[in-house]
């Protein structure tokens, strides 16, 4: 738009110099008159615009610092203490220097320490990190500055960059301070030859801040991430962030604690148990247990208990593990036998091959599955065996498997496990080294393209044989695939207990290798 209407300007008055120059060789006296006014007119229509354009400007700066410009009063001081956030003690003792630093700065001082400026949190969402930084806040008694990385990307040069200024100066006001910069990697994301200034200039800024520090501030910055490898090399230099935490979902003794927590104010039945529920929700957030506890609550509500049930509970998972239930759902006879086939098909892998605790198996459509067979690990999973992996990969195949044996066409319905499945099988090869002619090769997105041809003949290779004992699996165990499926025809759902009595009446053929 500037440069537009420079341009503008310029061609107006080359326009205008070359009438008077014609009008004077002519001797139009009227003429030259008119064109010396229309200097002034432009002149002034230059000043005008140019005026209107740094208003604009100014305007948008002023309303991005306002964010940060907040009253002493209006600044949060937590009262979150590290009791609110159940588990992660690891973190909490590597948070303890920070809050013992702010409380106790002499102390550090005398033995000459420094403690970090800046912590990074990492790790997948819902996990705790806001809570976390909040609690640090909380246990040193200092004000909480939230912001957001995305809070400083902007279009105008100059904006991203004075709100950063504005956030530190504001923080170092109301020290002792924490700084939480939720998504950082918005704005520290790695720069390249396409960055644009704007947002270079930003992270610039953030780098001085970061080292502008002096030893005597008790101003804290904790950012957070989902995605730390999209970090530039310069925000995780020492001296900047210096401590990196992975923040990960709760094993099954943080996720007792986590849901202790958020039921504590709750009027809970006799028969809740908390390890139960705990059992049943391996590889769940901090945030999701949170849910799960207040869903529990709102059913309770909706159907009228004083207090809460496991029942309530156990239809919490069931709601945020597979979604919300189609009420009414449009599916045909036809449809309808062909998911309860499918899901048969896994419900049977699943348990022969012994992958996982299945909880319920389900053809009531949830958001958009059709059918589901809900399961957990009976134990927190940290490494997997190579034939593990391919036993998951034939239980995702055998709902397909199952539709072709007793249809004798496959349907739309297994899109997902397809996809599921080929990952696991492109990790096993690139990831784990575990390839029949590849093994123990490690490939990233940079050697991918050398060994592409190869990867891709693995990987069919491991999916071609896994359907293969899908098919087999399936095959062998027909009548009890075929129980299975009539039951959830008629029932609609089968839990764990019909289940085991359902497959305790089969006699069960060998695993296929
Ligand atoms: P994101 O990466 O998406 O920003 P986050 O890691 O910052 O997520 P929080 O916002 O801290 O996650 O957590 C969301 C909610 O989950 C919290 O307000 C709290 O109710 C619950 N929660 C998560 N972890 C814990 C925990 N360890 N103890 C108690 N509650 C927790």
């Amino acid at each position: 738009m500037k440069k537009r209407f420079h341009f503008l300007i310029l061609f107006f008055f080359i326009y205008n110099t070359i009438i008077v120059i014609l009008a004077k060789k002519n001797s139009m006296s009227t003429l030259l008159y008119i064109c010396i006014a229309l200097y002034f007119v432009i002149a002034l229509l230059y000043w005008l615009t140019y005026r209107f354009i740094n208003k604009k400007k100014s305007n948008q700066l002023a309303s991005s610092t306002n964010l940060f410009e907040k009253k002493k009063s209006e600044l949060d001081k937590p009262e979150i203490s590290f009791k609110d956030v159940a588990g992660l003690e690891e973190i909490k003792e590597e948070l303890f220097d920070i809050i013992d630093y702010i409380n106790d700065r002499d102390k550090y001082k005398k033995m000459g320490a420094k403690v970090p400026k800046g912590i990074l949190l990492y790790g997948p969402p819902g996990t705790g990190k806001t809570l976390m930084a909040k609690a640090v806040a909380g246990e040193s008694n200092s004000s909480f500055i939230y912001s957001s990385g995305s809070e400083f990307v902007e279009k105008y040069v100059g904006v991203g960059a004075k709100r950063i200024r504005t956030l530190f100066e504001r923080a170092r006001k109301e020290a002792p301070c924490i700084i939480f910069i939720d998504e950082v990697d918005a704005l520290g994301s790695k720069r390249n030859s396409e960055s644009n200034n704007e947002k270079d200039q930003t992270l610039n800024q953030f780098l001085v801040e970061l080292d502008g520090f002096k030893d005597s501030n008790t101003v804290i910055v904790i950012g957070a991430t989902n995605r730390l490898d999209l970090l530039d090399e310069a925000m995780l230099r020492p001296g900047r962030f210096d401590r990196k935490i992975y923040v990960g979902n709760p094993n099954y003794i943080s996720r007792v604690k986590i849901l202790k927590v958020h039921t504590k104010d709750k009027p809970l039945e006799k028969n809740v148990n908390v390890t139960e529920i705990a059992k049943k929700t391996h590889g769940f957030s901090g945030a999701q247990l949170a849910n799960i506890a207040n869903e529990a609550a709102l059913r309770a509500i909706k159907l009228n208990t004083k207090k809460i049930t496991q029942d309530n509970f156990n239809f919490a998972i069931e709601k945020v593990a597979a979604g919300l239930e189609v009420k009414n759902p449009n599916i045909s006879d036809k449809e309808k036998k062909i998911v309860a086939f499918h899901e048969s098909g896994h419900a049977v892998a699943a348990k022969i091959l012994n992958i996982d605790k299945i909880q319920k198996i389900s053809i009531i459509p949830r958001d958009q599955a059709l059918g589901y067979v809900l399961k957990f690990p009976d134990e927190d999973r940290y490494i997997y065996t190579k034939q593990e992996l391919l036993n998951r990969i034939c239980v995702l195949l055998s709902g397909r498997a199952a539709e072709e044996i007793f249809f004798n066409e496959i349907s739309t319905g297994a899109s997902n496990d397809l996809k599921e499945a080929t990952n696991i099988a492109y990790e096993l090869i690139c990831k784990y080294g575990m390839g029949s002619n590849m093994e123990n090769f490690y490939i990233n997105e940079v050697t991918f393209k050398y060994y592409a041809r190869s990867i891709k003949n693995e990987a069919s290779k491991i999916i071609n044989l896994s359907y293969k004992n899908s098919l087999h699996l399936i095959r062998t165990n027909i009548d009890l695939t075929t129980t299975i499926a009539n039951h959830l025809i008629e029932n609609e759902c089968i839990d764990s207990i019909k289940l085991d009595k359902i497959f305790s009446e089969y006699l069960l053929e060998p695993v296929p290798n």
